[in-house]
């Protein structure tokens, strides 16, 4: 078995749920006292979304590089970043690092793909429903056409996740506002929703959305399993 390292505490919340399904996975593969073999490193995540949001990614990039190289230097064969929107920041990891990242947009993709749905709709933050770096890799590479919320809905998203989410704050009267986005994008054509955002999946699933839904956290920690154990 390979060893995963994570660059994650971003926040822990949804790390907590990467290092459930590593283990998971690995019992079910294996036996019932099998476990990930993994390295966590786990940022202080007020120190990271203060970075966001004063628009210092290159500072963001360094520490994530060095976060990487912690990780290969102790003994990581392959790397995961457990968030979404840090994947703003993956060329900087693999830039610092000789082993490979696993971008949690590809196993996100293929699952779709692998249902024959190609009109999608993303949930995230802000930073990943607003810019290139992940819609563009949905679409170059999979072909993918991503619609994301309009501005109200947009902020709503990124507000939730922000302030409740990361915070371990799942409110039903937040349940309630993203499903009603979700809805708001299935009227819009989206044939599948994508939980961009690692900590989504901690206030909605398949049960809040009358298309399918692709939590990006388990199926990013699953197609970990598979390199690790492959
Ligand atoms: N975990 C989140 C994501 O997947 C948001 C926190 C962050 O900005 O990293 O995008």
């Amino acid at each position: 078995m390979r060893s995963i390292g994570l660059i994650g505490g971003m926040s822990w919340e949804s790390s907590a749920e990467y290092y459930r399904i590593l283990n998971e996975g690995v019992r079910d593969a294996l036996g019932p006292t099998a476990s990930a073999r993994c390295l966590l490193w786990s940022f202080d995540f007020s120190e990271i979304e203060k970075l966001q949001h004063d628009g210092q990614w290159d500072a963001l990039g360094e520490k994530l590089a060095d976060a990487a190289q912690k990780l290969e230097a102790a003994g990581a064969d392959l790397l995961l970043i457990c968030t979404n929107t840090m994947h703003k920041l993956a060329g900087a990891v693999e830039a610092a690092v000789s082993i490979p990242l696993l971008h949690i947009a590809d196993p996100t993709a293929e699952a779709i793909r692998a249902q024959g749905l190609t009109k999608v709709g993303l949930l995230g933050t802000a930073f990943t429903m607003e810019q290139d770096f992940y819609k563009g890799r949905l679409t170059e590479r999979y072909g993918l056409d991503v619609i994301v919320p309009k501005d109200e809905d947009r902020a709503t998203v990124h507000r939730i996740i922000y302030q409740e989410l990361v915070a371990g704050q799942v409110l039903d009267a937040s349940r309630e506002a993203y499903r009603a986005v979700i809805a708001r994008l299935v009227e819009r054509g989206a044939q599948a929703i994508i939980l961009g955002c690692t900590e989504i999946m901690l206030l909605v699933g398949p049960d809040d959305s009358a298309v399918p839904v692709f939590d990006t956290t388990a199926l990013h920690a699953g197609a970990a399993v598979q390199a690790a154990l492959g």
